[in-house]
């Protein structure tokens, strides 16, 4: 009737399909890993539409996707995703790393860009159904350490090239083999950003995960790669208030220039110009926990002036990148206003509480930590 509700995503109703072709899994180490064109053997997709709601949701060989050239994503930017990880323990566990956040970053940058809703923790579901598919092949147990990283993507998918609001997306989930992710020793190179190149901005859509925040940074990631650097530093408004550095969430601890008291700063979410990281947020409360008693963690907005002043006073101690992808990445470099500012690091580890924490956080991870922010495959 014309009253009952559209089918939701459902889990439950998976079909599975699974591959008469298997793929070779690359060495680790190798050029075909590091490549991240390589995905394991399946992909889960499932279709929605505005009339029908959610179809059946199917788990199968992985391959191309079909759709009409003139399809919504294509055109539009209608489109959003995650980045997940998962992680083969050292008690021969597979894991993922509080993966309802994701679930439910992914429902809101679905939400941002006319794409359609579904439960969280259906979607959840599924990204455990593939992980449990393929990872005992992929992730060999006796490759404690090793990972794969996963994509939950929702594209709409809808074949009329009005620009409105699209009545057919497409959600996928695959996983690729990715680089290991050793940090360099050195710590990042940042180049901070100039005015004319802005990540995001209030009333914009910087704290959702959708492509079109990305596509557009990459001219000024080219740039700062052909200059030497690795990553841009965000910088916004006129202040040049620290935002984020490249894909992921920037920190920095300092000591303040009045008590001298030691801080770790990183810029607050509230104005949605921030990505809500996963990472970020796990920092924030293990330092909040367990740092409490050594350092003040503070999210507020601060200046790149405010970081420099720091760094040629003495009183900057660490900084370090944040995200999934490439995890705690000590800097070693800020480049800002033509001066390159050091940052302190010891070689190899980055600060003392760059390298604490990026210790905890692993520990949980790959399972030498019990923690209730290991899910367990
Ligand atoms: N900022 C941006 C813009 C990102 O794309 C990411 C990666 N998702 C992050 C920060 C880090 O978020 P997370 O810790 O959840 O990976």
């Amino acid at each position: 009737s014309a009253s009952s509700p559209l089918p939701e995503l459902d889990a439950s109703k998976l079909t599975i399909t699974l591959t008469q072709n298997p793929r070779s899994v690359p060495a680790a180490g190798s050029p075909e890993q590091a490549s991240q064109k390589v995905c394991t053997d399946h992909m889960i997709t499932a279709q929605w539409t505005s009339s029908s709601g959610w179809a059946v949701p199917e788990l199968k060989p992985y391959g191309p996707l079909t759709l009409m050239p003139t399809a919504s994503c294509l055109h539009y930017a209608t489109e959003c995703f995650e980045g997940m990880k998962l992680y083969r323990g050292f008690d021969g566990k597979l894991r993922l790393f509080r993966p309802n956040l994701n679930c439910a970053r992914m429902l809101m940058s679905a939400n941002r860009i006319a794409l359609p809703s579904f439960p969280p923790t259906e979607l959840l579901k599924l990204i455990a159904k593939l992980c449990e598919t393929d990872g005992g092949k992929w992730l060999p147990k006796d490759q404690p350490g090793s990972f794969l990283y996963i994509r939950p993507t929702m594209i709409a998918s809808d074949p009329a090239l009005g620009v409105q609001r699209p009545k057919e997306a497409t959600l996928f989930i695959i996983l690729t083999c990715f680089p290991p992710m050793d940090s360099d020793p050195k710590g990042l190179k940042l180049l901070a950003s100039k005015n004319d190149m802005v990540r995001a901005w209030p009333g914009g859509f910087g704290y959702a995960k959708v492509g079109a925040n990305y596509g557009p940074s990459l001219v000024a990631q080219g740039e700062a790669r052909a200059l030497g650097f690795d990553q841009i530093l965000w910088l916004f408004g006129k202040n040049g208030e620290v935002t984020e550095a490249g894909a992921s969430n920037f920190f920095v601890i300092w000591r303040t220039k009045d008590e001298g008291k030691l801080q770790l700063v990183t810029a607050p979410l509230g104005e949605k110009i921030i990505l809500d990281g996963v990472t970020r947020r796990s920092v924030l409360e293990l330092a909040r926990e367990k740092l409490g008693g050594e350092l003040e963690v503070v999210e507020r907005k601060y200046t790149m002036a405010e970081v420099a002043e720091a760094q040629q006073e003495g009183r900057l101690v660490e900084a370090f990148a944040a995200g999934t992808a490439f995890f705690i990445a000590p800097v070693g470099l800020i480049h800002y206003h033509g001066n390159d500012l050091g940052v302190p690091l010891e070689e190899g580890k980055g600060g003392k509480y760059t390298y604490q924490l990026k210790t905890w956080l692993k520990d949980i991870m790959w399972g030498n930590q019990q923690h209730e922010w290991g899910y367990v495959i």
